[in-house]
């Protein structure tokens, strides 16, 4: 098979579009940017066709600095130690020693730095000291991932209104004004200084309730549920780490008085993929079903809710999965000597599962210990059955460039999977995924970081740094905890075929990926409170 053969393989099978989130609203013509300080906005401009942000206002948000380049017509920005340098009418920027194309070129306008919007994805985090996301589809940069992400949503039956508030992880709240009557405002109380959030409110949602927004309040945010003229009582739920306001109706309607309209909003909600309620139990499109058991009453805490005790101390690093990329008929990319990806990264998987239970006493689970074919949702569902503590995806990268070389690891990123989810398919799948996997960004960078560090001393590409990559890979995807795919070197190359298919070699780049393994086990097992919610979730 040709290179342009592997190279697909290896990536377009790996490359699958995220499903969508269905929101149908125009794009507003500016980026809302999140940070600990607050809210901003970087303008959108457009030229020929072509959408632009002025680079000034985007690296200011970052500290970075803009300065007159060398050449009169390019400027610097610096930042984290790095410099890019951006060009008029060019759309290659070199960021420290990396060359990033853009997808369209900067342009100098009336004195002003525009550049496109992948700036923000492809240069910005590079110079910036915390972490930066781009969400794409809902046009907003986020600086610094480690805050609460909360999702709200509400849900019309026809003998109550329910909203739904979710969290990725545990965050404080307290209902204030549970006793409000018709008319009447309930809010919750979130006790977090700053949230991530797409949520930006509703109105006339129906005559139980008339409007949700969710507010910024000094160093909380505030849920402000307005109650319509039909509303009776409310009883609440934890549902996850979040709760689940369940607004019941005064006058319940009876059977068949339910409006033409009521029913159909009633049927295209079932058929809602989003729709959980389905798992409580009682057939709720029954006007004259009774309201569903709550589970579990939710009473104010008083302080804040705890995590659960774990028995055996702090968090411990026990299982990992490895994950030999391809198999059977799918033979991954091929080298010119004709070795093929499936079976050298099946041997380094060996290699390095023995190294890490003699050495660590870790369970190390396969997903495949021959050569058999996988799906790549089996393979994260593998590891998620498993309850495992990592999933690694190892694999052997394939280029038409033949002269390309060395290792990358990549994790997954918000940007691209907020990017990518545009149209069609299973929406629930993307929202539960984004929930779980979003608390694990830090981790997978941390594993992905240390370990790519220890394979650039084996592959010798330090002068190419070729980073840590966020993609789209969809093994990851499926995966409930922290999660990396590796590319321990190019099977194209001519030179990185004949090492890979060596023990030596396969030996050195598992010891590579052991000690890699080692350093993030410190980390994670001196324990931050990511890795105690991530438990907690279990
Ligand atoms: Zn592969």
């Amino acid at each position: 098979m040709s290179q342009w053969r592997h190279w697909n393989l290896c990536r377009v099978v790996l490359f699958v579009l995220l499903p969508a989130l269905t929101i149908a609203q125009p794009p507003p013509h500016e980026i809302r940017v999140i940070s600990k300080d607050g809210t901003g906005s970087i303008p959108i401009s457009e030229f020929s066709g072509t959408e632009m942000i002025p680079l000034r206002r985007a690296a200011s948000f970052i500290g970075a600095s803009v300065r007159p380049g060398s050449e009169p017509n390019a400027v610097t920005v610096s930042g984290n130690g790095k410099l890019a340098r951006i060009s008029d009418g060019k759309n290659f920027v070199p960021v420290a020693a990396n060359l990033v194309l853009l997808q369209s070129p900067a342009r100098l306008v009336g004195g002003e730095w525009f550049v496109p919007l992948d700036f923000l994805t492809k240069v910005l985090p590079s110079l910036a000291t915390e972490a930066v996301a781009y969400r794409g589809n809902d046009r907003m940069l986020i600086l610094g991932a480690d805050y609460p992400e909360v999702e709200v949503r509400s849900h019309h039956a026809p003998t109550f209104t329910r909203v739904f508030l979710d969290s990725d992880r545990v965050v404080p709240l307290a209902i204030e004004d549970a006793e409000a009557e018709a008319g009447g405002v309930i809010r919750v109380t979130l006790d977090t200084p700053f949230l991530r959030t797409s949520y930006r409110g509703e109105t006339n949602i129906d005559d139980v309730v008339e409007r949700i927004s969710l507010e910024r309040r000094g160093s909380t945010y505030v849920l402000v549920v307005e109650l319509g003229e039909n509303y009776g009582s409310l009883r609440t739920e934890r549902r996850g780490n979040g709760i689940v306001l369940n607004l019941v109706r005064s006058r319940v309607p009876t059977r068949g008085t339910g409006t033409a309209e009521e029913l159909e909003w009633d049927l295209s909600e079932r058929d809602e993929p989003g729709d959980e309620e389905a798992e409580l139990g009682e057939d709720e499109s029954n006007p004259n079903a009774e309201i569903i058991e709550l589970r579990e009453d939710y009473h104010l805490p008083a302080a804040p809710p705890e995590f659960p005790s774990d028995p055996d101390g702090p968090a411990r690093l026990r299982i990992v999965t490895l994950d030999p990329g391809h198999g059977g008929a799918e033979t991954g990319a091929e080298g010119q000597g004709g070795s093929l990806e499936k079976g050298v990264v099946l041997s380094i998987c060996r290699r390095f599962r023995r190294l890490l239970q003699t050495r660590l006493g870790i369970r190390v689970i396969l997903t495949r210990d021959g050569d058999s074919d996988l799906s790549l949702d089996e393979r994260a569902a593998f590891a998620n059955k498993n309850k495992s503590d990592l999933f690694i995806s190892v694999h052997a990268d394939a280029s038409p460039r033949r002269n390309a070389r060395g290792s990358s690891v990549y994790f997954l990123s918000y940007s691209s999977t907020a990017q990518n989810a545009s149209s069609g398919g299973d929406d629930l799948d993307f929202i539960l995924w984004h929930m779980a996997q979003a608390s694990h960004l830090r981790q997978s960078s941390q594993l992905a970081e240390v370990m790519q560090e220890e394979l650039q001393a084996v592959t010798g590409t330090e002068r190419v740094n070729r980073g840590i990559k966020q993609n789209t890979f969809r093994v990851l995807k499926g995966a409930t905890m922290p999660a990396v795919l590796v590319e321990v070197g190019f099977i194209s190359n001519t030179e990185e075929e004949r090492l890979l298919s060596s023990a030596d070699y396969q030996e050195k780049l598992a010891e590579a990926l052991y000690r890699g393994l080692v350093r993030y086990k410190d980390i994670f097992e001196r324990g931050g409170s990511a890795d105690r919610t991530r438990r907690s979730q279990r």
